[in-house]
């Protein structure tokens, strides 16, 4: 094993143009830069010898070089076809490191780590890119990926979003996912000039550590999903509009609007004011109401 040889400007050209590689803005490459930021990454991450790593989108192998140090093993999904020659010169002295050339939401993530890490929880590192961070995100919660934690850069706001609360304008369905699988915190903010090329956003790291416990109890995962879904799809509209304008939500106007009155904040209540409780409450009052109408009918 060697020591990083990437992470700084200079390093990073010289691979660049030995390989005469053109950035793909449709990939969201926009490459790291500094070696605190890595670091910190690293240190956020808390890596030992004995975690498997899953990093999203490689590059050309810089955080690579710094988790292949401190992990176990590293399995990094890259889709970019060009990056594979360069991935292979880059990380040559590591033999811990499998690459992955498909792209990361094709992927079936958990078979790979039921194979390669005995179905122990993993940790995911990565300089996301930005045009699918919530997808992937949600992915990893939603496919039920074993993980103990995601440590990823993010755009800033994108960051903000995941750790925010009712209230907030920036409160959405992905506050909400997050804060169910996991407890968000922002780590660092990172300006521009750390990437090369430089993105027109600020970004952020942040650490999701997952729960041990759900913090709320939910009896049906997928309709309180359907229920936040449909409740932020139409901001400007009542929770009541929301829910039964969706397709998603199958339920009776006459259950929905019994179920809004008992989260005790009246009829015209939006959804961007409840907090996760109350939607866990909401979606376990529907299928309740629900369930004692059909007993009374039959
Ligand atoms: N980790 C590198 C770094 O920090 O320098 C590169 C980060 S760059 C922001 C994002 C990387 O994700 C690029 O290498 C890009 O080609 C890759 N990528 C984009 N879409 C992807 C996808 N759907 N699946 C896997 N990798 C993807």
């Amino acid at each position: 094993m060697g020591k990083p040889t990437l992470g700084n400007p200079q390093n990073t050209i010289e691979i660049l143009q030995k390989y005469e590689f053109n950035f793909q803005k449709k990939f969201g490459q926009n490459f790291l830069i500094d070696t605190h930021v890595l670091d910190k990454i690293i240190r956020a991450a808390d890596i030992t010898k004995d975690d498997m790593v899953l990093e999203i989108g490689p590059g050309i192998g810089t955080m690579t070089q710094y988790l292949a140090e401190a992990a176990g093993k590293v399995t990094a999904v890259e889709i970019d076809k060009n990056l594979i020659p360069i991935l292979s010169d880059t990380l040559s002295t590591y033999e811990n490191v499998t690459i992955i050339n498909e792209d990361v939401l094709k992927l079936d993530l958990r078979k790979i780590v039921d194979e390669e890490n005995g179905g122990r929880p993993i940790k995911v590192v990565a300089n996301l890119p930005y045009y699918i961070t919530t997808p992937i995100i949600m992915g990893l919660f939603e496919n039920h990926v074993p993980l103990e934690s995601i440590t990823v850069m993010v755009q800033k706001e994108v960051a903000d979003r995941m750790q925010t609360g009712p209230g907030n304008k920036d409160y959405g369905a992905l506050s909400l996912a997050v804060q169910y699988y996991a407890e968000p915190y922002i780590v660092a903010n990172v300006p521009p000039n750390c990437f090369m090329p430089r993105p027109k956003v600020g970004s952020a790291v942040i650490r999701l550590t997952r729960h041990g416990k759900a913090p709320v109890e939910v009896k049906d995962e997928k309709l309180m999903f359907d229920v936040i879904r449909a409740s932020f799809n139409q901001r400007r509209k009542t929770l009541a509009n929301g829910l039964n304008n969706s397709d998603k939500i199958t339920f009776s106007k006459e259950i929905i609007t019994q179920a809004i009155e008992r989260l005790g904040h009246g009829g015209s209540v939006r959804g961007e004011t409840l907090s996760l409780e109350e939607f866990a409450q909401l979606s376990n009052d529907l299928i309740g109401i629900a369930k004692t109408y059909l007993e009374e009918t039959s």
